[in-house]
């Protein structure tokens, strides 16, 4: 692990310098080595990228729907050889589990699959208009947008492209990728693989790296016909900004504050399962997280004790060792941050049951232990801000009305889980609740057939599932004459 290798910008196929000497380096957060660098990209950089996006896009549109499937499918048969490379890569740009980035680069085949068979098997539509007495015939088709814009961020860097490349590519549309400064090289030896490997055409997958800056240049683009992004939601909304002057599509996936609400009748042994998964997996650094758990008040002390006693239990270390539960953060910043908000949380009157300190026996500095703060209030900070960290904030709710008030009482709406054995009861909760997603005695698990994506402040549009398709391309209605006559011309037919 002592190489260090030096990165260029993807374009047209291969790797092209970049007009400006800035580098970026890139860091294993779990010992602090720097093991790469990258280019932080130019005006230019992105100009170029673009105009070999359009390029591209003119023949890419054109292939037929089996030639985009066969296409979508060798991409597919690609990410499947090199997954367990791919995984380790993202691990040492994020820190994050081996296991769970191995396990993540081994699943994104089959959105790739799935797109791939959509692009084969999907179809127009006919509308049964009745102008002119039945005489017209009206038909709908799906055409591309163009050349995307996207923006993804590092805490799942490759599954976070997949879920908008695989859609984007089977609707027809070329693309620009800018991913996080934190971790370029997933993103650019993909782009190597789906060159070496598959029949994509050179241009189609284009990846230009750089800090946020370039990101907002990519975003003002005018040669940007759509935009997709993932992230926070002050960065969404300079995006949504960017795409509302341009009167460009945009989806945006981005933070999340999300309830987890814990019933009397819930297997507790499960709900404490459920809980550490939605906030101590990952380092609690998913969108998704479950940091606000709502615990009712008859069962509040009990799953208090018992999920403090979890949290002490979780293995920190190597994320490269497969028996680790929990690895660091993602770099030092971020550490900052999460340590900002455990204080934050005690000063606003939380007492911090357990956590916050990184163990003596553990290298860098970006370990942080689980944290459990508990008698907080939904109106403190800690509870209403994205902490992006394994804190979990626990809220006590009197009754079924006072969870979902409590559940509600956010800017954000991403997710939500709720544990109890009454079918009544999970069924009226879920319907109440506003997210994206609820999850009943379940938490953090998706499918690429279903839509993902949030209410309010935590985005606009849908990733996965058919309708992801939609993002991706626009209807076009034709309309052809049978009559042979043409109406009134004075009058709307
Ligand atoms: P950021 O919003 O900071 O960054 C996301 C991406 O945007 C990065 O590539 C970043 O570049 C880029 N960027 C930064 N500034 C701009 C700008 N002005 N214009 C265009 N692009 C810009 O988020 P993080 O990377 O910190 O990721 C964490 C966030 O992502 C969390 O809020 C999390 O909830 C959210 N997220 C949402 C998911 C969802 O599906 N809803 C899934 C996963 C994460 P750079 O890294 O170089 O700054």
């Amino acid at each position: 692990m002592s190489s260090h290798t030096e990165y260029d910008h993807f374009v047209d196929g291969e790797f092209v310098a970049s007009t400006s000497t800035e580098r970026i380096d890139v860091v294993y957060p779990y010992d602090g080595e720097v093991w790469a660098s990258v280019p932080d990209g130019t005006a230019s950089d992105v100009d170029r990228a673009v105009a070999t996006a359009r390029e591209a896009f003119e023949t890419w549109r054109e292939t037929s729907p089996s030639e985009r499937r066969e296409t979508l499918y060798a991409v597919a048969d690609a990410l499947d050889d090199h997954a367990e490379e791919l995984g380790t890569l993202e691990t040492r740009q994020n820190g994050k589990l081996l296991r769970e980035m191995e396990g993540q680069a081994q699943g994104l085949g089959e959105w790739f699959r799935y797109y791939g068979s959509l692009a084969e098997t999907d179809r127009g539509d006919t509308v049964p208009v009745e102008n002119k007495d039945g005489q017209l015939f009206n038909y709908v088709t799906h055409e591309p947008y163009g050349v995307v814009g996207a923006i993804t961020p590092w805490n799942s860097p490759l599954m976070l492209t997949t879920w908008k490349l695989a859609p984007a590519l089977a609707a027809g549309n070329t693309f620009v990728h800018k991913p996080s400064e934190q971790t370029p090289v997933s993103a650019l030896r993909f782009a190597e693989i789906l060159r070496d490997e598959t029949p994509l055409p050179d241009g189609v997958y284009n990846v230009v790296t750089g800090a946020g800056e370039t990101g907002a240049v990519l975003t003002n683009h005018d040669g940007i016909n759509k935009l997709a992004f993932t992230g926070s939601t002050a960065t969404g909304r300079k995006v949504g900004e960017a795409a509302g002057r341009a009167l460009n599509p945009v989806s945006l996936e981005l933070g999340g504050k999300s309830p987890t609400v814990i019933f009397p009748s819930a297997d507790l042994d499960n709900a404490i399962n459920g809980v550490v998964k939605g906030i101590f997996a990952a380092t609690g650094q998913t969108c998704l997280a479950g940091s606000r758990v709502l615990v009712h008040e008859d069962v509040r002390d009990e799953f208090v004790e018992r999920f403090t006693e979890r949290a002490q239990s979780v293995e920190l270390g190597d994320p490269m060792d497969r028996d680790t539960q929990m690895g660091p953060v993602a770099f030092r910043d971020q550490w900052e941050k999460v340590r900002h908000y455990i204080d934050l949380g005690a000063e606003e009157g939380a007492e911090i049951a357990f956590g916050g300190d990184q163990p003596d026996d553990l290298p860098g500095d970006c370990f942080i232990q689980p944290t459990v703060l508990v008698d907080v209030e939904n109106h403190m900070q800690v509870a209403r801000e994205e902490i992006f960290g394994p804190v979990a904030s626990i809220i006590t709710v009197e009754d079924e009305a006072d969870a979902i008030e409590t559940a509600n009482d956010t800017d954000f709406g991403l997710a939500a889980g709720v544990w109890t054995e009454d079918m009544r009861q999970a069924h009226r909760v879920a319907g109440a609740i506003d997210a994206g997603t609820v999850w009943v005695n379940e938490y953090r698990t998706i499918s690429l057939r279903s839509p993902f994506g949030g209410f309010k402040d935590s985005g606009l549009g849908r990733e996965n599932g058919a309708e992801a398709l939609n993002e991706y391309r626009q209807s076009k209605s034709v309309w052809i004459d049978l009559s042979g006559e043409v109406d009134d011309p004075f009058t709307m037919g």
